[in-house]
């Protein structure tokens, strides 16, 4: 970072978990004044939508006066993104988005949003599981090597390198996560001792995967906390790596354009960080109940680089209204139930979500890993990593099982594999759709 300092960003998060509602709704909606007024006199998209229905910045009285907007899709963004620009630019960054929902972007972000939103609630929910500053931490991690091989790639991977150098974070390679690299990873790990290891779901599964492979003795390595993010997180690879580590895993929820979104507490609770966010979960357009499975739908008060007012991030949630037991009064989320593309078409036009399949599988303690590919409107190919051999009753039971689901005319191709590739972000899909 360019010497922009979180710190006082953090202290500042610190004292609002504590808040009650009230308060931090009063933060919200001055917060949110501001950034709508900057949206109508600085960012065209905004200004132009906003004219087209008569809306302009006094109409906002409390933050529920937004909910008549627009809502903003990610192909919206991405069609139109130049318009979403601010005409007038504070310190920004451009960061690459994951990509997890197509082609990856560059995304503006401001240095608010980044010491708010990215770096300050991360290290809120690290101090949560006892991580500060400067602690012995490990990740793996995207874009440690270039992989572009371009000599703006290059320096990037070198700049990266060595700002988490100095933070004292180890870090393995996510692209490479062959036995050897996995090997030298868990000596450089067990030298460092890391009190967290931070890490891209599928990554955390294949680190545990190949040390299990090796032999090797998880436990040595000290972690206290194996954070992971960036892809969904089956509940069998969560055990699996509970298991090898011998510590909980963490879930962390968010993305580039918005940052930090939500941390999981000791209490199992995922807690979202409401302070620089007016979060939404809707169910067919109106608010939904807790304990529905809702769409995500944010604006982030602290971005004015390319500011997001009402954004669909694409993904199932369910919120709660359980009050935690660590204190905090941050909301809970109880789940974050994958991406909205991540669904699979059966012959007779219906829409299953990929959760489906989770929960298929998570019976089945042996299957680690899955994909699954929607080769074209009949024919899926299933895909399962384990470590033993996976017996024919059970590919059987499997398969009657997807067969049921999707109706007689569906042809199910399931086999037992020995890896999933992994994207150029680092990311393992574990839900391809073939069909446009
Ligand atoms: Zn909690």
């Amino acid at each position: 970072m360019r010497g922009w300092d979180y710190r006082s960003a953090l202290s500042q998060l610190e004292e609002s978990q504590w808040l009650p509602l009230e308060v931090v709704k009063k933060q919200r909606l001055k917060l949110l004044k501001k950034l709508i007024t900057h949206c109508y006199a600085n960012v065209p998209y905004y200004r132009t939508q906003w004219e087209n229905i008569s809306f302009s910045p006094e109409d906002i009285q409390n933050e529920e006066d937004i909910f008549c907007l627009p809502i903003i899709s990610k192909d919206t963004l991405r069609e139109h993104y130049n318009s979403f620009l601010s005409e007038i630019t504070p310190d920004y960054e451009i960061w690459k988005t994951s990509g997890s929902t197509g082609k990856p972007f560059p995304f503006c972000l401001d240095k608010n949003t980044i010491i708010y939103n990215t770096f300050g609630n991360l290290a809120r929910g690290k101090r949560w599981w006892g991580g500060e500053e400067g602690n012995p931490e490990g990740m793996i991690w995207s874009g440690v090597s270039d992989v572009s091989g371009t000599l703006t790639g290059h320096l990037e991977a070198i700049k990266r390198r060595l700002s988490w150098e100095l933070k004292n974070i180890k870090l393995i390679d996510v692209y490479s996560l062959d036995l050897l690299s996995i090997q030298k990873g868990y000596e450089a790990f067990q030298k460092h001792q890391p009190l967290l290891l931070r890490s891209i779901s599928s990554g955390l599964y294949r680190f545990c995967a190949g040390l299990e492979q090796l032999g090797l003795d998880g436990k040595k390595m000290g972690v206290k906390g194996a954070i992971f993010t960036g892809e969904g997180f089956p509940e069998s690879q969560r055990k699996f790596v509970e298991r090898v580590l011998g510590c909980p895993t963490i879930c962390e929820y968010g993305c580039t354009e918005l940052g930090v979104i939500g941390f999981e507490c000791r209490h199992k609770s995922i807690h979202l960080s409401h302070e620089n966010y007016i979060l939404e979960f809707l169910k067919d357009g109106r608010p939904a109940q807790a304990g529905e499975t809702a769409e995500l739908v944010v604006t982030n008060l602290r971005n004015y680089a390319s500011p997001l007012i009402r954004y669909a991030v694409g993904d199932f949630v369910v919120p709660s209204a359980r009050v935690c037991e660590c204190g905090r009064t941050l909301p809970i989320i109880e789940h974050v139930q994958g991406r909205l593309h991540d669904s699979v078409i059966t012959p007779d036009g219906r829409t299953i979500h990929g959760l489906f399949f989770t929960h298929l599988f998570d019976k089945y303690d042996q299957v680690h890993q899955f994909r699954v590919v929607q080769e074209d409107i009949v024919h899926l190919t299933i895909e399962l990593v384990s470590f033993e051999h996976i017996n024919g009753f059970v590919l059987n039971d499997l398969k009657n099982a997807v067969e049921k689901q999707f109706g007689p005319q569906v042809v199910v191709n399931i086999s037992q594999v020995s890896s999933i590739p992994t994207s150029a972000r680092g990311k393992t899909p574990w839900i391809i759709s073939k069909i446009s």
